[in-house]
């Protein structure tokens, strides 16, 4: 006795949704191999629904099915979703091709997702394309086929596992008469050499080919009629051409395929998602970069001063009103020691003691303040710090007597006051006294704080300020450390230990501080950028879920596993995000030259970035990816394609 395909004993279905609706109610039915079984009724009465629970595409709620013999609500999920792809061949009403792919490729798709060798593939997507007729199409992009040559693409691609069962759900309710008698003859063909057929149809010429009629009302199998005996061919094939069962890396490998031919197929898209990835790897790239050649700098300019810079101060009785005068003469006392090639009297000014302002302060409430440094200075101090005033005369009428109302800005303390255009001759306040702007420094290269500095004349600060004047002393290379010990020597030889001495290389611990602290700093900000970057394509990922429904639904319905979708789209995430890791790392690169280009540092890059972007990228897109997969692998197939 023949063993029955399909055995369905009181199968009901009930919808769970506001009201409960129950789909099917006690259905019986028995199909044997060889049969060709249309089932016929109404709209809404339930056909829909019988279609995708014989097809594994949804369970039903009540009842029992036996698939060869098979209790399917015994199997586990991959098992049924395996058993689908063997057993089965859909024909949907919309054909639901992958419009971007070609002809052949969608055809495989049953065939790419068991994992069948791909000349294997190749021999079989042929054999089938000139059956169908279709083989002049093999190439072409299938959104551009017309609906009966869709049709046969999905009858194909139904064909391409050698299924046992060919279920069709309205097959012909799009197509013409000519169209629909194709499809007809190639069921009957296909009936013929052994394949079961079930299709679901409103046509009554379709349903007259059947060797049996079963109609569906109301959710209920109403009456069946027996058409014509089913001649049971002998060699009738039960089997799809079973692939081996795939293992984890083979699953991977599949899915990582098909990501990519996705993605490829997609190009817009796929460079949208990237981008995202690119702003955000190259972010933190440049973060890093630009904070690694600012961190060089500084220290390349610390390194510098050790050489050739010290500096020192007075013992405090020596200071006070007179202060400078002894200044002065300190430095002549040690003008002709070996070595010694300028000293300079810098003097720090507390903004609380300068009080800058552009009017007199009292006048004006509302008046921005000046928040940047103040400093007094010598000339030859400005000089030893590397600095470019204009005009080239201003700095020495900072030691002449009747400098003493002068104030030289630096370039962005000017444009802080609001007197970039045009400074010289404008007045500002500081201690409450009236000093002329006599020139702008636009550059120092050993003390970019100048820059943002007001500079008073040394003399005048050390009035107006409580904090001690400083001497910075340029030597020749090589000399701050002998110079260290022959300086107090000069300046005071009876207790040379009031003189407190300063070398550069005292500041170096300093300098591994600032460094570190401003790569922490930075690193946020790019590590900040990174999120977004994730987020945007995380989102954009999540949105495109919904667009690519049918596509999910439909590779579920040619046997690839829940866990197959979400590998899936992991592995977009991983591939778009490894290529906005490396145009990130580009990018970043890129823009550390400028950066240092146009600060006139020396920039440093290592090539260690370049693998470390490409996996900040690979993480960051699979780590986006997670929730727009999770999202797909729960698309219910039976929804997406129901006609
Ligand atoms: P047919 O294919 O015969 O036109 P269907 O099988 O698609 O009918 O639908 C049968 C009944 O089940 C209809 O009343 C339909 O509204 C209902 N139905 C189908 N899917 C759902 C669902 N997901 N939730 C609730 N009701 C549903
Ligand atoms: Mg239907």
């Amino acid at each position: 006795m023949t063993v029955p395909l399909i055995q369905i004993s009181t199968l009901s279905k009930t919808y769970q949704s506001d009201v409960d609706v129950m789909a099917l109610r006690d259905i019986n039915l028995v199909i044997y191999p060889g049969e060709f079984v249309a089932i016929v009724g109404p709209s809404g009465a339930g056909k829909s629904t019988l279609l995708n629970i014989l097809g594994l595409l949804e369970s039903h709620t009540a009842g029992e099915y036996l698939l060869v013999g098979r209790n399917v609500k015994q199997l586990s999920e991959s098992d049924r979703d395996e058993l689908r792809g063997e057993t089965f061949g859909f024909v949907f009403q919309d054909a639901h091709v992958l419009r971007e792919d070609s002809v052949a490729r969608n055809v495989a798709l049953g065939l790419r997702i068991a994992g069948v060798r791909l000349t294997r593939q190749i021999e079989i997507v042929a054999a089938l394309l000139s059956r169908l007729g279709i083989a002049s199409r093999a190439n072409q992009n299938a959104g551009l086929l017309s609906g009966g040559e869709r049709q046969r693409l999905a009858i194909a691609r139904a064909l391409a596992n050698s299924p046992s069962i060919i279920l069709a759900d309205e097959p012909t309710g799009n197509l013409d008469s000519k169209n629909t008698h194709a499809v007809m003859d190639i069921l009957l063909d296909l009936n013929r050499e052994g394949t079961t057929v079930v299709v679901i149809t409103h046509d009554a010429e379709v349903a007259s080919i059947a060797s049996r009629q079963v109609s569906i009302v109301d959710g209920q199998i109403g009456e069946s009629a027996i058409i014509k005996d089913v001649i049971r061919d002998p060699t009738s094939h039960s089997g799809g051409e079973v692939a081996a069962h795939q293992g984890a890396v083979r699953r991977w490998a599949t899915a990582f395929v098909e990501a990519l031919s996705t993605l490829t197929l997609k190009p817009g898209r796929s460079l949208l998602l990237a981008t995202a990835f690119m702003l955000g790897v190259g972010g933190l790239v440049a973060a890093v970069g630009v904070s690694e050649s600012a961190a060089h700098q500084i220290s390349n300019q610390i390194a510098a001063s050790a050489l050739d810079e010290l500096s020192f101060t007075l013992p405090d009785d020596a200071q006070g009103p007179e202060g400078l005068a002894d200044d002065e003469s300190a430095i002549l006392r040690i003008a002709h020691l070996p070595g010694v090639v300028l000293a300079g009297v810098q003097v720090e000014v507390a903004a609380s003691d300068a009080n800058v302002s552009l009017l007199r302060p009292n006048d004006f409430d509302g008046q921005p303040s000046f928040d940047g440094p103040v400093a007094g200075a010598t000339t030859s101090f400005l000089d030893l710090e590397e600095s470019k005033v204009a005009p080239e005369n201003a700095p020495a009428l900072l030691n002449s007597p009747i400098g003493q109302s002068s104030v030289i800005l630096g370039r962005d303390a000017a444009r802080q006051l609001g007197v970039a255009v045009a400074p010289l001759g404008r007045q500002i306040w500081v201690a409450g006294q009236r000093l002329t702007v006599i020139g702008v420094l636009s550059r120092s290269s050993r003390d970019a704080e100048l820059e943002d500095s007001v500079i008073v004349p040394a003399q005048f600060a050390s009035m107006i300020a409580h904090s001690e004047s400083e001497t910075v002393v340029r030597t020749l290379p090589g000399y701050p450390a002998p110079l260290a010990e022959a300086v107090p020597l000069a300046i005071d030889p009876g207790s040379p230990g009031r003189v407190s001495v300063t070398t550069v290389a005292d500041l170096r611990n300093l300098r591994r501080g600032v460094a570190s602290n401003l790569g922490t700093l930075i690193a946020i900000v790019g590590g900040v950028l990174l999120c977004l970057g994730c987020l945007t394509a995380s989102t954009l990922m999540f949105l495109s879920v919904s667009a690519r429904t049918p596509e999910i639904a439909l590779r579920r319905a040619f046997g690839a596993s829940k866990s197959t979708i979400r590998l899936m789209f992991v592995s977009e995430g991983l591939i778009v995000g490894l290529a906005g890791g490396l145009a990130g790392a580009a990018l970043g690169l890129l823009t550390v030259v400028l950066a240092c280009l146009a600060q006139g540092w020396e920039p440093v890059e290592s090539v260690d970035l370049i693998w470390q972007a490409a996996l900040a990228g690979m993480l960051a897109g699979a780590l986006s990816s997670i929730l727009p997969a999770t999202r797909a692998a729960s698309v219910e197939p039976s929804q997406a394609i129901r006609a």
